[in-house]
Formats: structure tokens, sequence, C-alpha cells
């Protein structure tokens, strides 16, 4: 039987960098559900395809193929075979992409594509949702949160350690609490807190503390 970490929670919690190097220390398959939504919106906004157009993106959800190739130290992310790695982290999916995941047909898409991935594999899973609906049996369940103006400066240095400066801090921050609003209030799979998940506040913690915290919860659980 496969192993499954499951870490949810808001954008800017630390989630990507924590759960990275879990995977690295515990030999874990990394798989940030983010990108998958991502790249949707990417497609959608490549293709003039707006949020209320549902038979238009249903025809892109038919033909839309999105890789992680694990290559080197930074995963890289294909859309239809191009490598949108950086491109799904720019300004106009950001502010969009919240808007695109909310909707039924897109989840109903993401969230097998998301179990395949992770299939045969002891894997760690950042996202929303992922306790609460992808894998509710997960062995392993974390909710990371942390105050949104400590979310927005991560997220602002972030970008920059990833080479994408076209995004002030304020801009960052107002994008996190719109996402917030729009995750928190959709109907389906809302971001919350599953119930049997242990809940984390990262504002006041160093990353190392987050993550050798997590990994003492998974090594408990983890017979081998
Ligand atoms: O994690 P990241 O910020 O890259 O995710 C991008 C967007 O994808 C989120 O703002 C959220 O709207 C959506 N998402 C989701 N469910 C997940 C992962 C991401 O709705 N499991």
């Amino acid at each position: 039987m496969a192993f499954i970490v499951a870490i949810d929670g808001p954008a800017g919690t630390g989630k990507s960098t924590i759960t990275k190097l879990i995977s690295e220390k515990l030999n874990l398959l990394n798989i940030n559900t983010g990108i998958i939504y991502r790249c949707i919106t990417l497609e959608c906004l490549n293709k003039n395809v707006t949020v209320n157009e549902l038979e238009k993106i249903d025809d892109i959800l038919k033909n839309i193929k999105i890789e992680i190739r694990h290559i080197g130290k930074q995963d890289q992310i294909f859309l239809n075979n191009e490598n949108v790695t950086s491109r799904i982290r720019f300004k106009d999916v950001d502010s969009n992409v919240a808007k695109y995941a909310a909707l039924k047909i897109v989840r109903d898409k993401a969230t097998p594509i998301t179990r395949k991935m992770a299939e045969n594999n002891d894997v760690i899973l950042e996202g929303r949702d992922i306790g609460t609906v992808v894998f509710p049996n997960a062995d392993v369940k974390i909710f990371l949160d942390c105050s949104e103006a400590e979310r927005a400066n991560r997220r602002y240095k972030q970008n920059i350690e990833n080479g994408i400066n076209n995004l002030t801090y304020e801009e960052v921050l107002e994008n996190i609490k719109q996402r917030n609003k729009l995750e928190t209030e959709r109907e389906i799979a809302p971001l919350v807190k599953a119930e049997d998940a242990i809940y984390i506040d990262t504002t006041n913690l160093k990353i190392e503390e987050v993550v050798n915290k997590i990994v003492n919860i998974i090594k408990e659980k983890r017979s081998y």
C-alpha cells in the first residue's frame, strides 16, 4: 500500500517549500496540485475562453495534457508538451486561477489527474482539498496556516527567487486576499481543514521547524 501525506492550506503558508524539503528527506514523490489548476487556467487564457463558457472549457479539458517531469532540482511542468514552469506563475494566471478552480468541470478533471499522478507511489501532495476530497483516507493530513501579511511576504520573495519580478508586494497581497476569499467561499471543495488534519500555524516558525515537526509526525505513522 502506498503511503499518502496530504498538505493543505492557503497560498503563501510555505507549503511548496516545506513539501519539497520533506519529499527529499523521506523519499516521497512530491506533487504540487496547484499546477494542474494553473495549467488549465493558462490554456483557457491562451484560447480566450472565459469562466462562463463552460462548453468551450469542456472542450479544452478533453484534450489537455498536463505533466510534471521530475528533472533535476526543480520539477518542470509541461502543458500540451510545452514547458510552462515559469509561465504558470505570471500575474494573469495568478489573478484568474481561483475563478477557474471553483468550476465543477475543472475540479472533476483535476481530481482524477491528481490521483493518477500519485498512483502506486509513496507521495506528499500539496493543495487545498487533498485531505478533504482527493485523498480523504490519507495517512497523514496537515493543514498549514499563516497570517495574511506574512503569506504575501513569502509569496513575493518566492516569486523573485523564481525569476518572476512582474508583481509588486501590494499586488501579491491583494491577490492573496482575493484568492483566499474565493477558495474558502466556493461551493465545491472549499479550502477547509479536514476534521482529522493537524493544524500548524507557521507565522512565527522557521521553515526547518515546520519541516521537522511534519517529518516527525510522518515517521511516527510510517513503519518503513
Ligand atoms: O498552490 P497554488 O497557489 O499554486 O494553487 C493555485 C490555485 O489552484 C489556488 O489558488 C487554488 O485556487 C487552486 N487549487 C485548488 N485546489 C488544489 C490546489 C490548488 O483549488 N488542490
